[in-house]
């Protein structure tokens, strides 16, 4: 006879429940997840019976008698058996909670079914084991070799090979968030676009809108919104989360620290933006992702946006940023509000710019 052990895993939560139904007269101190009885099982003055919660579960312990245990013990030795069905029906009894019927004992062909499926998922979870283990490798080699790699993509003339890649539509760079819209989101999409408090209350509905529309609105620039998020969202809501995204279409590799710190003068600020460059090579020749667009930011360092590459590769990529002087909380998250281009950096003053823009969609827009 069997119980679910779904059941007998919660039963065992109700220790302090029990106690304090079966023995509350013997309760010295009740804090919860601690308690300090008389032990029921053995005569004495001064509580030696403690019970504790050790890694999520109640169990007990006396310090006079000795024994100890969990709920089970406690009703084997409360009803005076050594069956653990009864131990199981005499705590329901206590707890006043209904005790399910065990199940059946199994046939021979069943246990050796259940045996089966057993060795299964033993062998798929060595076989994960084995993948991971190659992946730690990889992330640990890529982490170590990372600077070299970086330093090696060196060129002074970054800023002009990025450049080279910058398309845009207008000669006006007022106008640069409109063109970063129009190449990254179809017309259709709702797309949250503000300052960064601009969400969490329905005054904040206007900031979702359809692509085509945050456009127009910049087109006539009566409102040039500071921030952008890389996913798409559902529509007629007004809270930038994560449960309202639909579609997380790119990710933004920020590395504000990639000179090993958080640069501080000038020189170190240019330095950290020429090693964004590096990494952004990187991305594009080592991982094989499709880079759209690199944003300075005004700031200490570049935003890279990236197409969201398949799942696995994200997790490499998330795996090697960290350590390495990546942000990973921009990196991983889906609804953050990043810079757009053009908007003004609160601490230096300085505005955000496209230095490259290859836009996956929007060919109309870039003739
Ligand atoms: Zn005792």
């Amino acid at each position: 006879m069997k119980f679910d052990n779904s059941f007998i895993t919660e039963l065992k939560q109700q220790l302090p429940q029990y106690l304090r139904n079966l023995h509350g007269n013997k309760i010295k101190s009740d804090r919860g997840d601690f308690m300090q009885l008389l032990c029921p099982y053995h005569e004495e003055k001064t509580a030696s019976f403690n019970l504790n919660i050790k890694e999520g579960k109640p169990l007990f312990k006396c310090y006079g008698c000795g024994r100890g245990g969990d709920i089970i013990s406690c009703a084997k030795l409360d009803a005076n058996t050594d069956n653990f069905p009864d131990a199981v029906k005499y705590a329901c009894g206590v707890l006043s909670i209904t005790c399910p019927e065990p199940t059946k004992p199994q046939t021979k062909e069943e246990r050796e079914e259940l045996n089966r499926k057993l060795a299964e998922n033993r062998k798929a979870q060595a076989q994960r084991d084995k993948e991971k283990a190659v992946t730690q490798k990889r992330v640990k080699h890529l982490q170590e070799q990372l600077p070299k790699i970086l330093n090696s993509y060196k060129n002074e003339y970054w800023r002009e090979e990025l450049h080279a890649e910058l398309l845009s539509f207008n000669d006006d760079p007022e106008l640069d968030a409109h063109a970063f819209i129009a190449g990254l989101f179809p017309d259709q999409s709702t797309i949250w676009c503000g300052d960064v408090k601009d969400s969490g209350s329905e005054k904040h509905s206007k900031h979702f809108r359809p692509a085509n529309e945050w456009r127009e609105i910049i087109e006539s620039r009566k409102y040039i919104p500071a921030r952008i998020c890389p996913s798409t969202f559902q529509s007629g809501i007004h809270h930038r989360s994560k449960d309202f995204a639909l579609d997380w279409k790119y990710i933004c590799i920020e590395g504000d620290e990639l000179i090993g710190h958080k640069a501080t003068t000038v020189e170190e600020q240019e330095e950290n933006k020429h090693l964004n460059y590096c990494l952004a090579k990187f991305c594009r020749e080592v991982l094989g992702m499709k880079l759209v667009a690199v944003i300075d930011t005004g700031g200490k360092s570049l935003h890279l946006w990236f197409v969201m590459p398949p799942s696995e590769d994200f997790n490499l990529l998330c795996q090697i940023a960290d350590g390495i002087g990546v942000d990973t909380a921009t990196l991983t998250n889906p609804v953050a509000p990043l810079r757009l281009p053009n908007c003004i950096h609160n601490k230096t003053k300085k505005r955000a710019s496209l230095l490259m823009f290859n836009p996956p969609i929007a060919e109309p827009f870039f003739q």
